[in-house]
């Protein structure tokens, strides 16, 4: 019998069900259950490669090179595992495949039809994905009620009477206040449009700021018929590693238990010191991350789950200091009072050259820096610039006629039109030089490490840059090029062409993320002499 846990969203979006299902997750799994998790989403794309970060938040990228939403990098946190492209559902592969389908003849004439034909392939879908696994969780993006995915909540319902599988229902809704009181409501409206389709939830996951109240609790009980039990109050709190303690506290873990039947299980709390590491740090570093979508931190976010595992399993607190990439070109006043500067990845010339003065900057002044993809390119076009004296060293992604392109497009890229899934993506192996910081940090010759671009720095360039101070290390995959750069005259500058964000675990973050904040701290503590000893509020 396959066990899947059905997790629908209502009233609004925004309100965690991603968090949710990982923390649930998480709990499962740490109960000894073979755990995965799937996500739907309803939109036309075929997967989420060539969607603007100010839309969905960041592209998460995966091993098998898979471009997805970016709650897969929350189950992967959560889970300590790692997924595949396979978990990610979405309207365009279904559609894709049911096309192909008809055209290859396979429905043998027949008129081919969202039920049964596009149904059934989801259901195909995710009982494949689930294959070898005892729960799979399976998170619908979007809000019930959205057309988009009336074919995927179909699918579902159905799976409920088909034999063989066994469904829980799981539904976020929203209790706002109004004075002091918890309005259900939201909710009420919320649970009928999904009854409407046929769907009846046995856990309702409700987002509130308090606590919810015995009133509220009976109240939504009676009017959607979902047991006192199953109405899990999931309440706001200052970092998403505590989710999984409010969801048991609350007994999401026991009614799973008692709903599916399963005998009683031991959980093996493994957060216990991460959290408390999170919620009384005993230092605290500010670093500048750079970038051009800093008004939408979710384009960033496994960045900050990097300093979030770093703080986690150091007592350090991460400021973040989101700095729009363009305000540097003008001045870098931004810059003065920060323990250190990342670059993140990214892509086309607007906020660029803000990136390139912030990388100088972080040279020049010395200040502990971090370069992640886009943010390496920059170290290396503003070494050009400034240390072998290029002024017009660019990449030409930014600048295809340049007469110093110490940037440059991977040869096996040239011609590519297609911008989606066409990326050097996914986990290729780093070589590491020994000796070097990246050795240090690794203690290994070889990572392996998850990448997405098209760009890599220029062979013809690397040996004028090295006699300039510039260590690079590199990789034979497919042909020798640079993944790594230090400086021979600090320890507290690196820079990766790979992501390492994307692997970052709470208990083992990563490597890069954990040293730069080390190191943020040594040059705080030089520069200012001040240990902090505050709360996180
Ligand atoms: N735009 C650059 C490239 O394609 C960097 C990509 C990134 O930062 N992810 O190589």
């Amino acid at each position: 019998m396959m066990h899947y846990i059905v997790v629908t969203g209502g009233v609004i979006s925004g309100l965690g069900k991603g968090t949710i299902t990982s923390g649930l997750s998480y709990l499962l799994k740490n109960s000894g259950f073979r755990v995965t998790n799937i996500k739907i989403d309803p939109y036309i794309n075929y997967d989420a490669g060539t969607m603007n970060p100010y839309q969905h938040g960041e592209v998460f990228v995966l091993n098998d090179g898979g471009e997805v939403d970016l709650d897969l990098g929350n189950y992967e946190r959560f889970l300590d595992t790692a997924l595949t492209s396979a978990n990610n559902i979405t309207t365009g592969k279904i559609y894709k495949e049911v096309i192909e389908k008809e055209r290859r003849g396979d429905y043998l004439g027949s008129t081919v039809q969202i039920i049964p034909h596009i149904t059934n392939e989801i259901k195909a879908r995710i009982r494949k994905a689930a294959e070898g696994y005892d729960i799979a969780l399976i998170e619908v993006g979007g809000t019930v009620g959205d057309i988009e995915s009336m074919p995927f909540l179909e699918a579902l319902r159905q799976m409920r009477s088909d034999k063989g599988d066994s469904m829980i229902f799981g539904h976020v809704t929203l209790v706002p206040e109004s004075g002091s009181e918890q309005k259900t409501k939201p909710t009420q409206h919320s649970v009928k449009e999904l009854r409407a389709i046929g769907i009846q939830p046995d856990i309702l996951f409700c987002r509130s700021s308090r606590p919810l109240g015995i009133d509220a609790r009976k109240k939504i009980s009676l009017f959607t018929d979902v047991a006192g039990k199953g109405i899990i109050s999931v309440y706001d709190v200052s970092n998403v590693y505590f989710v999984p303690m409010v969801l048991e506290k609350q007994g999401a873990l026991e009614y799973t238990r008692e709903l599916f039947k399963f005998d009683d299980h031991e959980l093996n709390y493994t957060l216990r010191e991460f959290t408390r590491n999170i919620e009384k740090p005993t230092e605290e570093v500010t670093v500048g991350l750079i970038g051009k979508y800093v008004d939408m931190q979710d384009a960033y976010i496994s960045h900050k789950e990097a300093f979030s595992h770093v703080t986690g399993n150091t007592g350090i607190k991460v400021n973040i200091k989101w700095i729009d990439s363009d305000d540097l070109i003008k001045s870098t006043e931004q810059l003065d009072d920060l323990d250190g500067i990342l670059i993140p990845g990214g892509f086309g010339y607007r906020g660029v050259e803000g990136k390139i003065a912030a990388a100088k900057y972080a040279r020049e002044k010395r200040i502990p820096y971090l370069g992640i993809c886009l943010g390496f390119q920059a170290s290396v076009i503003e070494l050009s610039r400034n240390l072998l004296k290029l002024k017009d060293a660019n990449s030409t992604e930014f600048d295809p006629g340049t007469q110093d392109p110490v940037i440059d497009i991977l040869p096996e890229q040239r011609g590519i039109k297609d911008l989606g899934g066409t990326m050097r993506l996914g986990a290729k192996t780093v070589l590491i030089k020994k000796g070097t910081i990246a050795y240090e940090i690794n203690g290994s010759e070889r990572i392996s490490e998850r990448h997405r671009h098209r760009y890599e720095v220029n062979p013809e360039y690397i040996e004028r840059l090295e006699e300039k101070g510039a260590i690079f290390s590199g990789t034979d995959d497919e042909k020798i090029r640079m993944e790594i750069l230090e400086l021979n005259d600090r320890d507290n500058y690196i820079a990766t062409q790979y992501h390492a964000e994307f692997q970052s675990r709470p208990l083992n973050p990563s490597k890069v993320h954990l040293y730069f904040i080390k190191k943020s701290l040594e040059y705080r503590k030089e520069k200012r002499g001040s240990i902090y000893a505050g709360s996180t509020e």
